[in-house]
């Protein structure tokens, strides 16, 4: 048996490339991100309602990793990256169907003519995600208090203090954005998004960002926000 879906909307979001996004919904609330209904799904009817609901799923294809080898047993990050977990236990892009699943916030539905777009808040989500549904949150069946999280049982701690050099304060105070983005950064990088096997103090890392690239470098439990390069 094999299936074929479309897409049914379009995610676009502040990340350019992987690095960078946070590794669950929800971790960084500042995150501001649209989903665009496409055609023939752009259809106001097929929104009817769903404001009422703060939350939605959202099922979308990591589609930056469609050709990539899944394995049976995934090394989570969670765990340092240096213990396997079975595929399946685990939350990994490299599945044998690359198709993922985040909760997110749902601020608004913007619907102008043909135009459907759903704004949400807390991605996980790469720029020009694929789509393929959008399901309500309901709480008395999707929140399950008191279930057993295996290797995950509270959400990441924040492992780094964030300080910006002058150079980064300037640049930030230079822009005009629809965000905060100085407590996006501190959200994003506090969280450490370097993978285990490559942090390495002093060393400058970067990543895209809106339109920019945010370079940093990590000491300790220090990481100093460098530049917003051009
Ligand atoms: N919440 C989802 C889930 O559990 O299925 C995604 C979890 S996955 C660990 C989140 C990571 O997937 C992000 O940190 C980012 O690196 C990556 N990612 C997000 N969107 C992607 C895309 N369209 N293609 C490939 N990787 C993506």
């Amino acid at each position: 048996m094999s299936f074929q879906f479309k897409p049914i909307g379009l995610i676009h979001s502040p990340f350019k490339e992987k690095f960078g996004i946070p590794r669950q919904p929800g971790l960084v609330p500042e995150i501001r991100a649209t989903l665009e209904l496409v055609p023939p799904y752009n259809n106001p009817e097929a929104v009817a309602e769903l404001e009422g609901y703060s939350h939605i799923w959202i099922q979308f294809v990591f589609h930056q990793i469609l050709n990539q080898e899944w394995q049976p047993r995934v090394r989570p990050p969670r765990l340092g990256g240096n213990q396997r977990v079975g595929v399946f236990a685990s939350r990994s892009p490299f599945r044998p169907n690359p198709i993922g699943l985040s909760v997110v916030v749902l601020e608004q539905v913007v619907v102008d003519g043909d135009s459907v777009v759903l704004e949400l808040s807390g991605v996980d989500l790469l720029d020009a995600t694929p789509v393929l549904d959008i399901k309500p949150y309901i709480a008395y069946v999707d929140s399950v208090p008191d279930a057993e999280c295996g290797f995950a049982p509270a959400a990441p701690e924040k492992l780094l203090r964030v300080q910006f050099s002058p150079q980064a304060e300037e640049q930030l105070q230079g822009r005009v954005d629809a965000v905060d983005l100085r407590a996006l950064i501190i959200r994003l990088l506090e969280l450490d998004p370097r993978p285990a096997y490559a942090a390495e103090d002093g060393r400058v890392y970067g990543f895209r960002l809106y339109d920019f690239d945010l370079r940093w470098q990590v000491d300790g439990d220090r990481v100093l926000v460098l530049e917003l390069a051009g």
